[in-house]
């Protein structure tokens, strides 16, 4: 008989998504549009930073807080984005990725039984986190944005976007863009909910949460004594007119709220796994009380070149150059998927843009995106993955266009080569 040495709490853990179709995507040579990560490089002055403080030998164990330079200069990027004075001393914590302060927050807010409230589609993150805290997850639907009667996206900002085909998509009431049923928020709190997970602008729908919607989420959340772990870490990466508001700005909500952010998406360098979370002494108290046994510090010359990397930002034009950069390569790649028949969705934010794959013949997401990657060469996600609840899904794919535009053009050259037109 073959014992199972694995602990119960990570027993039902499988292999991430993105680890399963990265791999597919290598092993046919597939264009990889699936797991989110920028293919070009980051800025130049940010690499040589961390190069120089290599060459100084800041090389030994960072204070566990985090660098006071880097700490200071995420107080003073809350400052200048007109958010908050920020205590660097005591409200803010460099961590191993925002990653690794969604883990250590969950771990320092919830004891077991307690229940945490996730909107779904979720950051696939979320509910192992939950789970090994000993926490029950208690979920609340994204719906996706319904078409008017002409079949035409109703949010009229999306411009090129917006002339997509009509789609099959479930519908729900009052939706501009994915929305939830402010009932059923309401219903998933209960004397036992402790934490709110929110993830603004949102992976993978590409929604960017209204400052009325994040209201109803506050005054929720506030009524019932929920602490907000606000996982922000797309907020530089919002297209006009959407606009990022961080729920902590909101009334009487910054004293339960901790946000969590990272340099890996604002500044293309997802693999140097540097976060850090914002938030009230008592909740970076008790989040710096688990982070001290998980990694206890990160990586001293990245923190040092993070630092460089938001002061500089800071007085320059660099997220502004950012976002423009990466509407084109929203605009692109939507361009490149409705040309294969793929209607898109919406795209307020994040690098993900959703296409709808109801025409294509398949049931399931999952079976369409093993195709893809594999007889088409194009890798993309099947957002089921982001759902507990499997039943009465939209069929969509996540596409990720942090990608340079050649690699957006070899993926239209895999669909042009197999004829792709799924509608007329
Ligand atoms: N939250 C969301 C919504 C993400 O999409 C990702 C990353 N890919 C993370 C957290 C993890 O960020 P990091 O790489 O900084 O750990
Ligand atoms: N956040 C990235 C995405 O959504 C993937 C990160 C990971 O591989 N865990 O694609």
């Amino acid at each position: 008989m073959t014992i199972n040495r694995t602990a119960e709490r990570v027993r039902s853990f499988g292999t991430s998504i993105f680890a399963e179709i990265s791999a597919l995507a290598v092993q046919h040579g597939a264009v990889n549009l699936g797991q989110g990560f920028p293919d070009f490089a980051g800025p130049a002055w940010v690499k040589d930073a961390a190069a120089e403080a290599i060459s100084a030998d800041l090389n030994q164990y960072a204070p566990y807080l985090g660098l006071p330079r880097l700490r200071e200069a995420i107080a003073a990027t809350w400052s200048a984005h007109g958010w908050r004075e920020v205590d660097p001393a005591n409200e803010v914590t460099v961590t191993s990725g925002a990653t690794e302060a969604i883990f250590g927050a969950v771990q320092a807010l919830i004891n077991p039984g307690d229940e945490v409230i996730i909107f779904e589609p979720f950051y696939d993150a979320y509910v192992p986190d939950v789970v090994m805290a000993g926490g029950v997850p208690k979920y609340v639907r994204l719906y996706p944005p319904l078409k008017d009667e002409g079949g035409r996206m109703k949010d009229e900002a999306q411009h090129s976007i917006a002339s997509a085909e009509p789609s099959s998509l479930i519908l729900h009431p009052s939706s501009l863009s994915w929305s939830f049923d402010p009932a059923e928020l309401a219903a998933a709190f209960s004397p036992r909910t402790r934490l709110l997970l929110l993830n603004t602008p949102n992976n993978p729908t590409g929604k960017v949460f209204s400052p009325a919607e994040l209201a109803q989420i506050a005054e929720l959340c506030i009524q019932h004594d929920v602490v907000v772990i606000a996982d922000e870490v797309y907020d530089q990466l919002v297209f006009a007119p959407a606009v990022h508001t961080p729920i902590a700005t909101l009334p009487g909500m910054w004293e339960r709220t901790l946000t969590v952010n990272s340099i890996g998406k604002t500044f293309s360098l997802t693999g140097w796994k540097i976060g850090y979370a914002v938030g009230p002494a008592d909740l970076t108290a008790a989040l710096r009380a688990a982070h001290q046994w998980i990694t206890f510090a990160t990586s001293t010359p990245l923190q040092v070149a993070a630092a460089v990397a938001l002061e500089r930002a800071a007085n320059c034009d660099y997220y502004a150059e950012l976002r423009a950069e990466y509407a084109e390569r929203r605009d692109l790649l939507a361009d490149v998927l409705v040309g294969a028949g793929f209607p898109t969705l919406p795209v307020e934010g994040s690098y993900f843009i959703m296409a709808d794959i109801s025409q294509a013949g398949f049931s399931s997401d999952a079976d369409f995106c093993r195709w893809l990657t594999r007889d088409v060469g194009v890798a993309a996600i099947p957002p089921s993955a982001f759902y507990a609840d499997t039943c009465d899904l939209p069929l969509l794919a996540r596409f990720c266009f942090a990608k340079k535009p050649e690699t957006l053009r070899a993926a239209a050259e895999r669909f042009q080569a197999r004829g792709f037109r799924f509608q007329a």
